[in-house]
């Protein structure tokens, strides 16, 4: 099985200074070691509520913020996969076993090897540049992502002359054919941000986004600023460049009916945390992680007479800097025992490649 990207034990802590000299005092945990993997063609969500960390995973895997520990690995081949797995659980049973210091050394020397060639964070400021090309963003804020200063023909042909792709007369055709592509106009070329409503603004974002033909692409909560009414456009829009062009997405939301519209699989985020993973079917048929069951309960639906139960989480979601002992989700958990202040429940696979951290799903 091939993933593009994969992210592997992913961690992003933000020191908390204070004092003098600006000592490190705490620190942020904004992602706490996450798993995530994205085939060629796929639409991945991550889905949770606001800061649970799931924008800065985002920005974590395009190396935007470069990732405290783990690694992103891209374009990794299936067999270099395998070989990094095994050795990583060999790695792993010597550490449990402590075993002798010679063939652990061995086995962490060939993972750092694979790390080099594939990993992210071992790219220098010319590969990663290189590497943007394919790896691209699709903001949450189509305003502010967008230099008021500039005309639409130049924030879209931007990346175009940045990386040396076109200029002159063949620049302006292939600006020209991408504002067409995410349906605009030849004559918004000369225009600035302001003079477009939010929908257009994200055609704009969409358009920059895909100017160098990239296979990977981050939508970072894309629809969450805009009207309803235009949220359907964008998304349509969004799918129709997928078919067209095979890319594999990760889309961000804290909304479910997005995330249902778009995604092959699920990734259900708390506190910094994977709790659930499914494929989208699955998860929307047999929610297991009562944070995801109350997730879901709360899903509106389109039949005045269907009567759910709505689950109402108490309470904010806890700091970062502070988690709970145990399992994250115990202050507000209405299936908590005493074990779950003890023991954080690891992410389990439950058949069907559905995973789940709870103790009792
Ligand atoms: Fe709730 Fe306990 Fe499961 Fe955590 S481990 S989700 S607190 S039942």
């Amino acid at each position: 099985m091939e993933y593009l990207v994969e992210a592997r034990g992913m961690k992003k802590h933000f020191p908390i200074r204070g004092g003098l000299l600006r000592k490190q005092l705490a620190s942020v945990k904004a992602v706490d070691g996450i798993n995530l993997a994205i085939k060629k063609g796929e639409t991945i969500g991550l889905v949770g509520e606001s800061g649970c960390g799931k924008t800065t995973a985002g920005r974590c895997i395009l190396n935007l913020v470069p990732p405290t520990e783990g690694h992103v690995y891209y374009r990794m081949p299936a067999e270099e996969r395998k070989r990094l797995v095994g050795l990583e659980d060999q790695l792993a049973r010597m550490i449990e076993e402590n075993s002798d210091g010679k063939s652990k050394e061995a086995v962490e020397k060939e993972i750092e090897e694979i790390q080099d060639k594939f990993a992210l964070d071992r790219r220098n400021q010319e590969e990663l540049r290189k590497l943007r090309q394919f790896m691209q963003i699709v903001f949450q804020d189509p305003f502010s992502s967008l230099n008021p200063r500039m005309l639409i023909r130049d924030i879209v042909g931007e990346p175009l002359l940045v990386h040396g792709v076109a200029r002159g007369e063949e620049l302006r055709e292939r600006t020209t054919a991408l504002l067409e592509k995410v349906g605009l106009n030849p004559e918004h070329l000369y225009r600035f941000p302001h003079e477009f409503s939010g929908g257009q603004r994200q055609r704009i974002g969409i358009a920059r986004a895909f100017a160098l033909n990239p296979d990977f692409v981050v939508l970072d909560e894309p629809t969450s600023a805009l009207d309803v009414s235009v949220q359907a456009q964008i998304l349509n829009l969004l799918n129709d460049l997928q078919a067209e062009f095979g890319l594999s997405y990760l889309f961000i939301s804290h909304d479910l009916s997005t995330i249902k519209y778009m995604c092959d699989s699920i990734n259900v985020m708390y506190l910094g945390k994977v709790v659930e993973f499914a494929s989208k079917d699955e998860l929307f048929r047999k929610p297991l992680h009562p944070y995801t069951e109350a997730l879901l309960s709360v899903i509106p639906v389109p039949d005045p007479d269907l009567r759910r139960d709505r689950i109402v989480l108490a309470g904010d979601i806890p700091s970062p800097a502070n988690p709970p002992t145990g399992c994250r989700f115990h202050t507000r958990c209405r299936y908590r025992e005493a074990i779950c202040e003890q023991k954080d429940p690891p992410l389990t696979d439950r058949g069907g490649g559905h995973l789940v951290a709870c103790h009792f799903r």
